[in-house]
């Protein structure tokens, strides 16, 4: 846990530390393990599919963002990378231009160790999900490592989900010509590492699983959450990414060229695409995706207005796409653009007739939005006259159709 309270010498004026030390690699049956104590609590990594090495980089990359979140700084029990030792202050500056944090200093026991050689493996980070699927067929990698961790999105305890992620792992793997690697590790219910936010600190969670491979591979690829135009603050980024480098390990940023609609729409007729896709974290672990979240729904929207969705039977339940809208709660405002941009382009009555009701009880729950849209209201009015949805149970009042009167934003 962090040590609130205590001082050394090298911390003067300092009160808070991540203590980072005895790094050690274990390896039981064809199991290879990497463990450190942090603070007193042992952090591991462990994989059946890839010997893994006690790289202090890595627990570095994952460490940093967690203490510069709780104020602290990082003591590294290791010599370290001199490359990614230069880096940590350009990480650290546009972090502060985000969100205005302190930044945190690194007390390695030495300054620099000696550089091993780059091996020659290119590994993508893979969840199943469009933007990694993107990387995989679109990004121009020739990847021979896929890599899915285990107790990052999906909880250690949660294994009938982990087994469902597998499985998929090892099939695309198998159909790409890659191996297909597995890791497991408690990061995230460390004491230290649980109550950080990980949308802010998982970009150097993944960079981290590069220098835990780095026997193996030289480059891991992290896809793009967010497109290069929008710029949006986050764990994983286009200007972070790359600078958790080393001498030995190459940390790329792929897929930032287009928005994950777009990624969607250019792979949907990709068999792979249609029997893997993965973009539900709901679901219960017998089915890939749930078919009735917000994230299920809306990626099946994408998918029908492409004239796609009869091709990907991953999504759960047999109910058809406008009872699965009807059955979404209220939307956050900031998904209000993007299901007026649904609604405008869909073709279907049905569909139109629930996209319009869905943003009419979602503006309701949005204080100051009531009342103030009229005049887009009409808009809508045209929009569902012209569609012929009028006249089957469309509810056109201006007064009850929600329209939010908030900046287009892709939010996908
Ligand atoms: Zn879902």
């Amino acid at each position: 846990m962090l040590r609130f309270g205590r001082q050394t010498p090298i911390h003067r004026g300092t009160s808070r530390l991540v203590e980072i030390k005895n790094l050690r690699a274990i390896v039981e049956g064809r199991t290879s393990r990497v463990c450190a104590d942090v603070d007193g609590d042992p952090l591991w990594f462990e994989s059946g599919d890839a010997p893994l090495q006690p790289a202090p980089e890595a627990f570095g990359c994952a460490a940093l963002p967690v203490a510069v979140e709780h104020h602290a700084d990082v003591v590294l029990d290791a010599p370290l990378d001199a490359v990614w030792n230069t880096h940590i202050q350009a990480i650290q500056e546009t972090w502060r231009q985000w969100w205005r944090i302190r930044r945190a200093r690194i007390y390695p026991r030495a300054e620099h160790k000696q550089p091993f050689a780059k091996a020659k493996g290119v590994a993508l980070c893979f969840s199943s999900g469009v933007d990694s699927f993107y990387s995989l067929l679109r990004g121009g990698y020739a990847f021979d490592h896929l890599v899915f961790v285990q107790g990052y999105d999906v909880k250690l305890s949660d294994t009938a989900r982990a087994q469902a992620a597998e499985r998929s792992l090892r099939e695309v793997a198998a159909v790409v010509g890659a191996k297909a690697v597995m890791l497991r590790t408690n990061l995230r219910e460390h004491p230290t590492f649980r109550t950080a936010d990980w949308e802010r600190t998982h970009g150097g969670a993944l960079a981290a699983l590069g220098h835990l491979l780095g026997r193996t591979i030289g480059i891991l690829v992290i896809s793009a959450s967010y497109p290069y135009y929008l710029d949006t603050p986050w764990g994983s980024h286009w200007k972070i990414d790359p600078l958790w480098s080393s001498s030995q390990v190459e940390i790329a940023h792929a897929g930032a060229w287009l928005w994950r609609k777009e990624k969607l729409e250019a792979l949907a007729g990709e068999d792979l695409v249609r029997q893997h896709l993965r973009v539900c974290w709901q679901s219960g672990g017998s089915e890939v995706n749930c078919g009735f979240c917000e994230k299920c729904v809306r990626t099946m929207l994408i998918l029908a207005l492409a004239g796609q969705l009869e091709h990907f039977p991953i999504f759960g339940g047999s109910a058809p796409l406008a009872e699965r809208i009807n059955r979404l709660p209220s939307l956050v405002p900031t998904y209000f653009p993007n299901y007026e941009q649904f609604f405008r382009e869909s073709k279907d009555p049905q569909v139109a007739e629930a996209l319009c009701g869905l943003l009419r009880r979602s503006r309701a729950t949005v204080p100051g939005l009531r009342g103030r849209t009229c005049r887009l209201a009409q808009r809508f009015q045209g929009l569902i006259r012209r569609r012929g949805c009028e006249g089957r149970a469309v509810d056109t009042h201006p007064e009850r159709i929600g329209i939010p009167a908030v900046e287009p934003a892709k939010v996908a």
